[in-house]
């Protein structure tokens, strides 16, 4: 039995209004040999907006969990897949912004859940504060504008690092993709106040990085499918925890980087541990606390 045996034949329904079904249709149909649905009258947007005016109802998996839900509930369907995206600094590298996304398989017949990731460095995710239609130009240059798109708002509304949740709501011009409609919203704005705010729009319609990073998402949630329990056969046999230290090659102590991958079964419940996962045996003193302090 393989992981196709599960899918195969059946009707995807795919949780986006912003045309996400693009990056994550054609690599499902292939892979899996699935038809998809995007189902009309879906709003994603009652699940929180990136321009703030509806907030997320909840972290980034369990919105992505209710949008499948929500999907499945409109249609009457049996799988979904939903996607989510955040933005903020690398976790790793602080300085640097990074686009964590999620695309989350729900399949209500075989009771299962498959999370696929992908963090990329990749992504236009920028915001600031302008004075002039010059600096309006030189943030959508640096923005990849007119293939990314923008969105205007009042000066009122802080940028990203101050929290955003507090903001008011207050966006003049969104999904910006013309000099046309650009200059219009920045001459709006400035009639009213002397500066204004401006940042990348992270709908995936109008961020081509974005749609790359939920196809990137997808590859690897097709891979976690296709990981099947060695014991039920049933898909999605993934990592659900990492244990760290790995000896150092120099004195043998801990370190911080992996030393086993502990694997699970969400059916049958069956575990397995893997060791060095990452193939090394033993980790680089530069890692280590006492060869490297
Ligand atoms: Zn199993
Ligand atoms: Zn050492």
């Amino acid at each position: 039995m393989s992981a196709s045996s599960f899918f195969a034949n059946r009707t995807v329904v795919i949780a986006s209004m912003h045309r996400k079904e693009e990056a994550i249709a054609p690599l499902l149909s292939a892979a899996l040999s699935v038809q998809t649905l995007v189902p009309e009258a879906f709003n994603t947007d009652a699940f929180g907006t990136f321009t703030r005016e509806i907030d997320r109802p909840d972290d980034q998996l369990a919105t992505a969990r209710i949008k499948a839900e929500a999907a499945l509930t409109l249609t009457g369907e049996t799988l979904a897949v939903a996607s989510e995206g955040s933005f903020g600094p690398h976790p790793q590298i602080p300085f640097v912004a990074c686009d964590r996304e999620l695309v989350l398989l729900c399949d209500r017949t075989h009771q299962l859940e498959i999370v696929g990731e992908s963090l990329s460095t990749e992504t236009n995710y920028r915001s600031q504060t302008i004075h002039s239609l010059e600096e309006a130009f030189a943030f959508a240059k640096a923005a990849g504008f007119p293939q990314h798109g923008l969105v205007v708002m009042r000066t009122s509304e802080p940028t990203f690092k101050e929290a955003p949740k507090k903001a008011p709501k207050e966006v003049l011009a969104k999904g910006i993709t013309t000099e046309a409609d650009l200059v219009a919203a920045v001459k709006m704005a400035l009639a009213e106040a002397e500066s204004l705010h401006i940042e990348t729009d992270m709908r995936a319609l109008y961020n081509p990085m974005r749609m790359k990073a939920i196809a990137q998402a997808t590859q690897d949630l097709i891979q976690k499918i296709n990981q099947c329990c060695p014991q039920c056969h049933f898909p999605g046999f993934t990592v659900v925890q990492r244990c760290p230290g790995l000896p150092c090659r120099c004195c043998g102590a801990a370190t911080l980087l992996t030393l086993s991958e502990l694997y699970a079964c969400q059916h049958c419940g069956f575990q397995h541990t893997q060791s060095f996962p990452d193939s090394l045996k033993f980790a680089d003193p530069g890692q280590c606390f006492y060869c490297n302090p």
